[in-house]
């Protein structure tokens, strides 16, 4: 007799993000699927953490996340994202923006209620709603440039639409809502009496266009909840620690879901992040150079071989079309591009409300160390001239 289990993981998959990611350590392929983000952490982060733990900061913290790491939190969300908030109040620490975002979703959601998401997104996003028993309701961003139709969004909106997410700069179109775009969903939000939840992880890796915080609006201020979090900042993907900021009563309550499941964010690591927002400018800087310098030598690569990417205005991804008639599918394209050269990446399918859209699409991490990016893209380059070789071993990278 089977054992029972829950209506609501019934159809639950591992993402394909996490399946190309682990076919790829398996071979030991090059990884551009998975955002991983396997690059040196700055060392005064990892000193704050080594220190924290040797100083024994290794019990449970407050459920909203150490008092100097939520100051320092307020003071960042005032000079960089241009949202005043209480530290006190309106600051709360947790497991990674996925926690947080999966604490706004429950603060916010009935089940039946719908969830306005751009499409392409960011699928943990959409299946997290989905798992609340929430609705997911899509506005498509269009090609080349990913704008949406205002009027879309408007039609997307019902009597149970009860959220709007926001992912700028996007993952995986790494598209950057513009000021305009930002005011326009606000905008509805108000007239709807709608949140908005701003998934902000990639604020710091833009290109061209400057980052906007929707919540520093001052219409949209009380119906925001932004979301960021150490990992791509600091390259600490695997530490899980981020925060959330909104209004007081929300994160009174999303504080309490945040102690539920996670009792708190890991100590020591919440001291690493409150280093890691001290760095001066310099870093972010030096930062977003470098990302700027991998997005070309990506997009180079990719150029040469036939591909058409989709130059992102931020974040670390790019999706890119793979040359008409060359594969039957994205899967197909990810699979042999996989087994011929050794090189990961993710179906763009997996992004889009309908997968058709992204079947002649790849997403492409180019978050890596400047070697391993060379080395996947002198792979990539293979593809071109037909001399794929057996996949060499390169350990369990
Ligand atoms: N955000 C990262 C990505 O899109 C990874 C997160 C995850 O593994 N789900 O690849």
């Amino acid at each position: 007799m089977r054992l029972p289990i829950a209506e609501r993981v019934r159809s639950i998959q591992q993402s394909d993000i996490r399946r190309y990611s682990a076919i790829c350590a398996a071979m030991g392929g090059v990884n551009l699927s998975q955002g991983v983000c396997d690059q040196p952490a700055p060392a005064q982060v990892k000193d704050a953490a080594c220190r924290a733990i040797a100083a024994d900061h290794a019990t449970y913290t407050n459920l909203r996340g150490i008092a100097e790491l939520r100051s320092a939190i307020a003071r960042k969300m005032r000079d960089f994202n241009g949202i005043e908030c209480d530290p006190e109040t309106e600051v709360c620490v947790t497991v990674g923006a996925a926690g947080a975002f999966a604490c706004a979703a429950l603060a916010t959601l009935n089940p039946g209620d719908e969830c306005i998401t751009f499409s392409p997104f960011y699928s943990y996003h959409v299946n997290l709603v989905q798992v609340i028993g929430g609705k997911v309701v899509y506005v498509d961003l269009h090609p080349p440039d990913w704008t949406f139709d205002p009027a879309a969004l408007e039609a997307a909106c019902t009597d149970r639409t009860r959220m709007i997410v926001i992912n700028t700069p996007a993952n995986p179109t790494g598209k950057v809502f513009s000021a305009a775009e930002l005011k326009q969903i606000a905008a509805l939000a108000v007239r709807r009496n709608l949140w908005l939840v701003t998934d902000e992880i990639y604020e710091y890796i833009t290109y061209d266009k400057p980052h906007v915080s929707v919540g520093s609006f001052p219409a949209a201020r009380e119906r925001t909840l932004t979301i960021s979090g150490a990992s791509k900042t600091y390259a600490v993907t695997g530490w899980r620690v981020g925060y959330v900021v909104g209004n007081a009563d929300l994160i009174s309550r999303l504080a309490v879901l945040n102690d539920l499941f996670y009792i708190c964010a890991p100590a020591p690591l919440q001291h690493a992040l409150l280093a890691g927002l001290a760095l001066p400018e310099e870093y972010y800087t030096r930062m977003r150079a470098d990302y700027r310098r991998k997005r070309e030598v990506l997009v180079d690569t990719l150029r040469a071989i036939g591909f058409a990417p989709y130059v992102p205005e931020g974040s670390y991804y790019l999706l890119a079309a793979y040359p008409k008639g060359r594969w039957s599918s994205a899967r197909a394209a990810a699979e042999a591009i996989l087994e011929q050269v050794g090189v990961a990446t993710v179906p763009g399918s997996a992004f889009y409300r309908n997968p058709a859209d992204g079947d002649r699409q790849l997403r492409f991490c180019f978050a890596k160390k400047s070697a391993d990016l060379q080395e996947a893209c002198a792979r990539l380059r293979r593809l071109a001239t037909g001399t794929c070789q057996p996949v060499p071993s390169r350990g369990n990278a």
